[in-house]
């Protein structure tokens, strides 16, 4: 089931990134630091009384250099308006209402969202006295917070916890998930014509929750499978270049959706920023992974070797070194079909669960090759560590010294962890408590 998604969308200025940070609190996990979109902060995993959801803040989305801040404000807020599942607006009390925000408003209303309307920047009663009232003109309901000192903080997130789409119990059936994503041209509607056109594959659109969004069966042996939102991306038109280039959300969401996302890269073009980027969200969306390099037909074989390209694809996702690679041509079908069985086999790893005790001795083994370094003079002892959740298999690691572990020996642990566990095709997570 996806996590909801909820975005903050506001003028420059008004507090996004401040409430963006109360929000995401610290318990993050420690990963890597791929390209573009974590440095920025864009979006985090959050909660609010175990109730997990995505939050957004649009204020990271970068401007476009040809056009002025207002309009590009305009068109981030409109994407992740269009792709949220709820929206919290935030004006700023300082400034009282402006027209920005009513044209925001203006919007809102027509999307029919679910939104909530916050004045920011009111730490106390007596500021809501005092700066409230020029809103009230607006005609919506208002929370007043301070995303700052997190006055009536709580209060906001029990409305928005309220608001949260419900998880349903069990999706009646639970077919894996499966979402192809890749910059324009990669090849994406041509792998899902081909998926969804071979042999006795059956297309049966399942209604999307929201908008158009319609995901397609397809089938392998006697196995189903989901292809999330194939409406989205086979959608074509004097839209899909610069939609596209901007629907970080509509991947975002997409990835979200599924159990196993397939990257494609093009072979002939090689990894480029824009498929480091992409993969960077499935990584941090803990989304199994596969690495399709489509368009192999184009590529000469001669005096090729396969290992030096894979190394070059890993160098350039060096946070992805767990996802198999595959060779494919989508137009021509070559190798699709081998897509199913290593998307199986990567569910089964995001599944799967390590006992505590096995853990205890796979880090006793692991501390006799390597122990953390010292810090500030001191040994940095790892008590133990337990798996607190799969899909993605998530670790905490109980210490001495919290900052003493540091991201080289995660790393480290990691490649030990997936020489005796495996985790193919997943990414893992770890968490430091001090004990
Ligand atoms: P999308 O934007 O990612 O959905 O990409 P498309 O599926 O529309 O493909 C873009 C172009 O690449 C089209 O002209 C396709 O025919 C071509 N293409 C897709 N897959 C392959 C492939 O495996 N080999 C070759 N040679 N061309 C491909």
């Amino acid at each position: 089931m996806r996590r909801p998604i909820v975005a903050i969308v506001g003028r420059p200025n008004v507090g996004k990134s401040t409430l963006f940070n109360r929000i995401v609190g610290r318990s993050v996990a420690v990963i890597e630091d791929f390209p573009g979109i974590t440095r920025d902060r864009l979006y985090e995993e959050a909660e609010w009384k175990d109730r997990p959801f995505i939050i957004v803040d649009t204020g990271g989305f970068q401007a476009e250099p040809e056009e002025d801040i207002a309009r590009d404000v305009k068109r981030h807020a409109l994407i992740a308006i269009e792709e949220a599942d709820i929206v919290l607006l935030l004006m700023d009390a300082e400034t009282g209402p402006v027209p920005a925000d009513i044209e925001l408003i203006n919007i809102l209303r027509r999307y029919e969202k679910k939104v909530i309307y916050v004045v920011n920047k009111i730490d106390s009663s007596k500021e809501e006295k005092r700066f409230l009232y020029d809103f009230y003109t607006l005609g919506v309901d208002l929370i007043p917070v301070s995303a700052l000192n997190g006055y009536r903080y709580d209060e906001l997130m029990e409305k928005l916890s309220s608001m949260l789409p419900r998880v349903t119990v069990k999706e009646e059936v639970s077919h894996p998930r499966i979402a192809i994503v890749g910059r324009p041209n990669v090849g994406k509607s041509t792998l899902v014509n081909s998926l969804l056109g071979k042999e006795r594959m059956i297309v049966s659109p399942v209604p999307g929750t929201t908008r158009d969004a319609v995901d397609s069966i397809c089938a392998y042996y006697k196995r189903r499978y989901i292809i999330v939102d194939t409406a989205g991306i086979r959608r074509k038109g004097k839209m899909a270049g610069t939609v596209e280039k901007y629907s970080f959300m509509r991947t975002l969401k997409n990835i979200e959706d599924s159990d196993v996302t397939l990257i494609l890269i093009d072979s002939a073009e090689g990894v480029v920023e824009m498929d480091q980027k992409i993969a960077g969200l499935v990584y941090k969306a803990g989304k199994g992974a596969v690495i399709l390099l489509n368009k192999w037909d184009l590529i000469n074989k001669q005096g090729l070797s396969i290992k030096r390209i894979e190394e070059d694809v890993y160098r350039r996702l060096w946070f992805m070194r767990y996802a198999p690679i595959l060779t494919i041509s989508a137009i021509n079908r070559q190798r699709v079909t081998k897509i199913f069985p290593l998307i199986d086999e990567i569910i089964k790893e995001a599944n799967k669960r390590i006992n505590t005790h096995e853990l205890n001795l796979f880090l006793k083994d692991t501390l006799s090759v390597k122990e953390p370094q010292l810090y500030q003079g001191k040994r940095v002892k790892i008590y133990y560590i337990t798996q607190v959740k799969t899909s993605p298999p998530s670790f905490v690691i109980f210490t001495s010294i919290r900052e003493g572990i540091k991201m080289p020996y995660i790393k480290f642990l990691e490649g030990q962890m997936r020489e005796r566990f495996s985790f193919k095709g997943v990414p893992l997570r770890f968490y430091v408590r001090q004990k």
